[in-house]
């Protein structure tokens, strides 16, 4: 997965290939499903959500540019894989999800594999994020807005980034916002998609 799926498609920041070498994808994926858990492809983890594709866990975390030591927030947590991905990169991981089921398996998983000290999955909906827990060093989206909700940009530390796929549901690209002393810049990554981001308000 590593080498035919992230290094052959330009990933190069070699934490994040490190990092997404040690997270054991197949404890993320059901059961009946875990021959397939390094394809290169997003599969179905039930209440109709996916755990993305190897490659876009790699893209979001290479644009987040971690160093280490920093809090992030991952809004969508699905099946806990991205959330463990990022444990690898950062100090701690608070994770959102919207479906108490997904919450409660992505839990599970994290717990065998090894991240339950590091990442905290609440359940919530994550167009508010975290106030009680922010500023963040970084906030990655797993799910597509047309907007980026203001919550978020609003809990990013300075020069923190927040990583979210934004655009209808076919054409979406994967953008990066950065926090500046002059408000959040932003730049578009890759094409992406992404199952919605659904505001419970
Ligand atoms: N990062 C996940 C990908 C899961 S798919 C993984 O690695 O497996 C996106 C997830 O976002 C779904 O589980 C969906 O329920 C969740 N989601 C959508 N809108 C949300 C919201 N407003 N708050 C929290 N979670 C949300």
């Amino acid at each position: 997965m590593v080498d035919r799926q992230l290094r052959a498609r330009g990933i190069e920041d070699e934490r994040v290939l490190t990092a997404m070498g040690r997270v054991p994808r197949e404890l993320f994926v059901p059961a009946g499903l875990r021959a397939r858990a390094y394809d290169d492809a997003a599969l179905p983890i039930g209440a109709d959500q996916t755990i993305s594709q190897p490659y876009m866990v790699a893209r979001i975390c290479v644009e987040l540019q971690l160093h280490g030591g920093e809090k992030v927030l991952d809004v969508g947590t699905g099946s806990g894989y991205q959330a463990a991905v990022l444990a690898e990169l950062a100090g701690e991981v608070h994770s959102l999800e919207r479906i108490p089921a997904l919450a409660d398996r992505a839990r599970a998983a994290l717990d065998a594999a090894g991240y339950a000290g590091r990442v905290h999955v609440h359940d919530a909906d994550g167009t508010l994020g975290l106030p009680g827990e922010a500023p963040f060093g970084g906030i990655a989206v797993a799910a597509a807005a047309r907007q980026p909700p203001p919550a978020l940009l609003e809990q990013l530390e300075p020069h923190g980034r927040l990583v979210i796929p934004i655009g209808p549901h076919h054409q979406q690209f994967l953008r990066v916002y950065v926090q500046t002393a002059e408000g959040a810049v932003d730049f578009a990554a890759v094409p992406c998609r992404f199952v919605p981001l659904v505001h419970d308000g």
